[in-house]
C-alpha cells in the first residue's frame, strides 16, 4: 500500500509513585526513531507517539510526547481513526502504582507499592480495528518466546508480530523473526534497526491484498 498514514509508538511510558518517582522500561526509542525515518524514505506519512526518551526523532515527523500509559492510549485512540497502521513499538509499563502519592515520600525501612495493570493499548486498537486497518505489534523475550509471541499475535488481533530477544534493549542492532496472522513466519538476519525498520515498512505494505 503506497503512501500509509502509519501511527508509530515509541519509547517506555513512566507510571509515577510519587512527584519524584515512577515506574518505567528499559527503552531507548531508537527502533521508534528508525522506523519512522524508513516510513519518510519510503514516502508513507508517520505519527510519532513517544514517551521520555533522549533519542532525537527524525525532523519533519509529526509527534506528541506523552508519560503514563493512559496517556500513550488516549493518544494512539485519537489518532487511530485517521490512520491505515499502528506500529506499537512502544515499552508500555504493564503495571502502575495503585495510588500515586502527591508528596515526597520519605525513606522508613521495607516498603511495599501495590500496582495495578495498565490497559493493554494493541489489545484496545484491536477490538476497533476496521477492515482497512492493520496493526503490528512486538515481542520482547528472554527466551523460548516464538509461542508466546504467536498467543500474544492472536489475543492481540495483530496482524504482524515482531519477536525479539531482550539483548534489542538499548541496541543499535535486532534479531527478529516476523511472524504473520496467517502463520507464516520469516526470521531476518540480524541488522541495524534503520536496515530491519526498511523490512518493517516494506512488509507492512504488503499486508493489503
Ligand atoms: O504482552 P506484551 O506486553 O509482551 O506484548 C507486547 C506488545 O503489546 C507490544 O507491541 C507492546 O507495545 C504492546 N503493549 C501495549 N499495551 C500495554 C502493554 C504492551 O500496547 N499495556
Amino acid at each position: 500500500m503506497p503512501d500509509m498514514r502509519i501511527l508509530i509508538t515509541a519509547g517506555p511510558t513512566r507510571e509515577p509513585i510519587d512527584p519524584v518517582r515512577y515506574i518505567s522500561n528499559r527503552s531507548s526509542g531508537k527502533l521508534g526513531a528508525a522506523l519512522a525515518a524508513a516510513a519518510l524514505r519510503a514516502g508513507h506519512l508517520p505519527t510519532l507517539i513517544v514517551g521520555p526518551v533522549a533519542e532525537p526523532m527524525p525532523a519533519g515527523v509529526r509527534r506528541f510526547d506523552v508519560e503514563t500509559a493512559a496517556e500513550m492510549l488516549e493518544a494512539t485512540l485519537r489518532h487511530w481513526p485517521g490512520s491505515d497502521l499502528l506500529i506499537m513499538a512502544a515499552a508500555v509499563a504493564d503495571y502502575r502504582p495503585s495510588k500515586v502519592h502527591q508528596e515526597k515520600l520519605h525513606r522508613q525501612g521495607a516498603m511495599t507499592i501495590e500496582c495495578q495493570a495498565t490497559k493493554d493499548i494493541v489489545e484496545a486498537v484491536g477490538r476497533i480495528k476496521e477492515p482497512h486497518q492493520r496493526t503490528i505489534g512486538f515481542s520482547l523475550e528472554s527466551g523460548g518466546g516464538v509461542e508466546r509471541a504467536r498467543q500474544k499475535l492472536a489475543a492481540k488481533n495483530l496482524d504482524l508480530i515482531v519477536y525479539n530477544p531482550l539483548t534489542t534493549i538499548d541496541s543499535p542492532s535486532i534479531q527478529a523473526v516476523l511472524i504473520f496472522a496467517n502463520g507464516r513466519q520469516e526470521p531476518l538476519a540480524p541488522a541495524d534497526k534503520s536496515e530491519f525498520a526498511e523490512i518493517l515498512i516494506r512488509r507492512a505494505a504488503a499486508l493489503w491484498p
